[in-house]
């Protein structure tokens, strides 16, 4: 608008200027807040990193602590402390 106005006042070139970097920092500004919160955003909604903390035990329903799990022929598996059953942990969808 300040540039429109420039054409018949050339006086507010500068303030014109002046306003529409400002303008495009306040909408970068915006632009860099909306995307970090995206991003936290996006690791609040961790569906599979959710479901790997609650890995229970098909035999007993044990709670088992995912940092056990071993990756046997390419499977990954986990062996339950609490009755001894060693099953193949399903592999979590990748989002
Ligand atoms: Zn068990």
């Amino acid at each position: 608008m300040f540039l429109l106005a420039s054409v018949y006042a050339s006086s507010r070139l500068l303030v014109g200027a002046i306003l529409i970097v400002a303008g495009l920092g306040v909408a970068f500004l915006t632009w860099r807040a909306g995307v970090s919160q995206a991003s936290v955003k996006y690791e609040l909604q961790m569906p599979g990193g959710l479901k790997v903390d609650s890995i229970k035990c098909p035999n007993c329903g044990a709670g088992l602590d995912p940092s056990k799990m071993q990756l046997k022929q390419g499977a990954p598996t986990i062996k339950c402390s609490y009755c001894g059953n060693e099953f193949e942990v399903a592999e979590e969808p990748k989002w």
